[in-house]
């Protein structure tokens, strides 16, 4: 008998985690009860099928506790303020997240966790370690905030060596006796306050991550706040600090010399100063702040024990999802990237920081985000701008105070078509060598379902645009 039998277990939300949650922990005895404030169609059909495995649901109600519940499971877009967890709270209930309830069902031999946070970088950093712990023959999955359910991950029949995972702070938030083998914080910026209801508690909660880590904690030192994390938290006797630089690295770092990615934290022979791990070309693709990700990538392999040369192969045979700095075509000369995953400024900000000359195309949802530091860190690098999307007289006002050179062209467009107006304005504005580049540094719900949906749609008005000149 689990001690999952017979719980009153409440899931908020009927979304993809919820669902898995609440499957799972039918499947294990739990009394589960999904709550959700929506309703309609997929809201129903969803119900029905879980109502088939057990599960009660009811819709059209968020917020009201339902009786006897033991615990609340909930869902990433729930905010920390909902009623339900007041309620929670009033009734002494504990409530957390999939990956907490993930962590719990872990069966007593199951692969440590190299974990990995982060305002921007996560998806590509958990995909690349992936890559270099199955380079070094290891059973791996990159889970978490990306691809299968966590939970079904866990209960599922594979068994892995070690899991590299992808958590959101939102995750971590709910996450309170999570405790990985080494953990890695990429960068801090402002992002998702309206979430965590200040940087302070957004930063806290990505802290949480390195909480109890038994061999390494890795940190960014050009990014001062993640290494403060790293002192504030909890771990065990033994754990290390591990820091990684774009510059030469101290003891403890890993970094670059010369080209080449090195690591000074892990040398296991007592004669060497430094190991080799990779060229800077063998990181796809080799722009600076993706160096970054590789590097945290490589310490965490590195606190696994993995091999210098697997770091290199796993490198080599890592390829980027889609929209993060695609290279889609070359027109007339100019280059056309999408990183349409680019929705906050801290990212776009890396992706402008890799080219030069660039046109801009850039706009969209700002999410309460100012442009200031971005146009002036950006500006030197900029042949022109082209602007679309709700927010965009927030980009504009930011170019004319610090890049007021600097051609614009707004296109006043909220509209799907405006993404092939925008690729015909920049390549007008593109000279032969220049990079236009798709870095939005907004979200993309103004004019499209999702940021994949606008990455699409820049890709085939580039490829029209190379048709014609084909
Ligand atoms: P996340 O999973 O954290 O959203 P991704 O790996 O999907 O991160 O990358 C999202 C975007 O963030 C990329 O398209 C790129 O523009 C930018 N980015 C990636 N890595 C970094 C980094 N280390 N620092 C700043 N920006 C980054």
């Amino acid at each position: 008998v689990s001690d999952w039998q017979g719980m009153n277990v409440t899931v908020a939300g009927l979304g993809v985690s919820g669902v898995s949650a609440a499957r799972a922990l039918a499947g294990l005895g739990a009394r589960v009860t999904v709550v959700d404030g929506g309703a309609g169609e997929t809201h129903e059909a969803r119900a029905a099928e879980l109502a088939a495995a057990g599960v009660v649901v009811r819709l059209g109600d968020a917020q009201t506790l339902p009786d006897g519940t033991d615990l609340v499971v909930t869902s990433p877009g729930w905010k920390p303020s909902s009623p339900l967890f007041a309620a929670a709270a009033a009734a002494g209930v504990d409530v957390v997240g999939d990956v907490e309830i993930a962590w719990r069902l872990r069966g007593p031999d199951a692969a440590p966790w190299l974990a990995i946070t982060g305002t921007n970088g996560k998806t590509t950093t958990t995909r690349m370690l992936a890559s270099i712990l199955t380079a070094a023959g290891l059973r791996t999955a990159a889970i978490g905030n990306i691809g299968t359910p966590i939970i079904d991950v866990v209960l599922g029949d594979e068994r892995y060596d070690v899991l590299a995972v992808e958590l959101s702070s939102y995750q971590l938030h709910w996450a309170p006796s999570l405790r990985a083998h080494s953990a890695a914080v990429l960068n801090l910026a402002p992002d998702h306050l309206d979430w965590h209801g200040s940087m302070e508690a957004y930063a806290a909660d990505k802290g949480r991550i390195y909480e109890g880590n038994t061999v390494a904690c890795v940190y960014n030192a050009a990014d001062p706040a993640t290494e403060q994390l790293v002192r504030a938290a909890d771990v065990e006797e033994g754990c290390r600090a591990i820091g990684f630089t774009l510059g030469t690295p101290g003891p403890s770092q890993l970094g670059v010399v010369e080209g080449i990615l090195v690591d000074r934290a892990f040398v296991a022979d007592r004669h060497k100063q430094a190991q080799e791990l990779a060229e800077v070309a063998d990181v796809n693709p080799p722009a600076p702040h993706n160096i970054a990700n590789a590097l945290a990538a490589a310490a965490l392999a590195r606190a696994f024990g993995v091999e210098p040369a697997a770091v290199r192969d796993g490198l080599r045979a890592f390829r980027p999802d889609a929209h993060r700095i695609e290279h889609v075509a070359e027109v007339e000369g100019v280059a056309y990237v999408d990183d349409s995953k680019a929705t906050n400024t801290h990212a776009a900000e890396a992706s402008l920081a890799a080219y030069e000359p660039i046109v801009w195309i850039a706009g969209g949802l700002a999410k309460g985000a100012t442009f200031d530091e971005l146009v002036t860190a950006s500006a030197k690098r900029l042949r022109g701008v082209v602007l679309i999307g709700a927010d965009r007289a927030l980009i504009r006002e930011a170019l004319a105070r610090h890049a007021p050179e600097v051609p614009v062209v707004d296109l006043e467009r909220t509209d799907t078509g405006a993404m092939s107006a925008a690729v015909r304005e920049a390549a007008s504005l593109a000279r032969p060598g220049d990079t236009v580049l798709l870095a939005p540094a907004c979200a993309s719900m103004d004019m499209f379902t999702n940021y994949n949906e606008r990455g699409e749609a820049f890709a085939e008005a580039v490829r029209a645009l190379a048709d014609e000149h084909a």
